[in-house]
């Protein structure tokens, strides 16, 4: 059986297209439009990359983007203005485009931004609603998987799902969103003994490793749905975790890398932007 490819681009483009029509009614409600506001510090070209695709992103659905860009800043001054923007009442979302300079403590800036504005889903309180089983603001990707799933009709409740690795912002997220969806997760990760015994069992698996082609064709189970997060440049060419050619043959779905789950991430990212601004406004 040759899984159907789902198609990450397309789904990005129909929900960047909703998210158009939510942000002009949000523009009429309020009179301005939701703002999201991203720091970038340093020279690192992929954190360059991204913020440009934010950026374009915001800019073709309504939404305002600030760009406050440095070279290089003190982590207290970077802290002074996460909470300056915390505390304006214009910007509804706030971004620090990961990773800093070594010099400066994520996890001191991170939480410097107020929960109500953190559209990375990145933040403890938001990560603990997840656990909670309450849908605040989500990590982007891991949401996108969950938007992806929806958009072909797959059946989560009651279903093995295993999830291939235990990131803060990719794979915890990824194991609590299928489990309040009812599946039954395993989460495997870099320590995990004979990791084909578990992805063999999974009726979806999920690959966040970030090793490039690990997932071989005799690790999936007949008709799995898979999908691809993982992302590494090889020769200058980005690669999934999931070797695509010989895995797609025994899917019933699975994503391609490029063009699966990145459109998705940015998408979900204007998402929690105008959830976050409809909260923060009453609507
Ligand atoms: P990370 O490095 O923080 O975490 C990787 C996880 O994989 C760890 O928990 C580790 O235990 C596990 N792991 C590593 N090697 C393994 C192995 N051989 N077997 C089993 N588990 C193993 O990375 P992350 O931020 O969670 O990202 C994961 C991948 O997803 C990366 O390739 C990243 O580039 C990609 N990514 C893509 C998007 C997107 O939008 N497409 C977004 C975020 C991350």
């Amino acid at each position: 059986m040759a899984g159907k490819i789902i198609d990450g681009k397309f789904i990005a483009k129909k929900i960047r297209e909703e998210l158009a029509s939510g942000v002009s009614s949000f523009k009429e409600k309020t009179g301005r439009a939701p703002r999201i506001d991203v720091i970038l510090v340093g020279d690192n070209p992929a954190s360059h990359v991204y913020v440009g695709m934010k950026e374009k992103a915001a800019a073709e659905i309504g939404i305002k983007s600030v760009k406050h860009e440095f070279p290089s800043i003190t982590e207290k001054d970077l802290i002074e203005l996460v909470k300056k923007l915390k505390n304006d009442r214009e910007v509804n979302g706030i971004l620090v485009q990961l990773p800093l300079p070594k010099d400066i403590n994520e996890e001191n800036v991170l939480s410097a931004i107020t929960a109500e504005k953190d559209v990375d889903g990145f933040l403890a309180e938001n990560l603990g609603w997840l656990c909670r089983g309450k849908e605040r603001l989500q990590s982007c990707t891991p949401l996108g998987v969950m938007k992806m799933l929806e958009h072909e009709s797959v059946e989560i409740e009651g279903k093995h799902a295993v999830v291939i690795g235990r990131s803060n912002i990719v794979g915890k997220p990824m194991m609590l969103m299928l489990l309040n969806k009812n599946a039954t997760v395993t989460v495997c990760h870099s320590r995990t003994k004979d990791l084909a015994s578990h992805t063999k069992t999974a009726d979806i698996l999920v690959a966040a490793a970030g090793v490039p082609e690990m997932v071989k064709a005799n690790m999936v189970k007949d008709g799995a749905v898979v999908i691809d997060v993982g992302t590494t440049k090889v020769d200058g060419k980005l690669k999934g975790d999931v070797d695509f050619e010989g895995v797609k043959e025994r899917t019933s779905l699975i994503t391609p890398v490029p063009g699966g789950v990145g459109p998705m991430t940015i998408a979900m990212l204007m998402y929690n932007t105008l959830q976050a601004a409809k909260k923060q406004e009453g609507i």
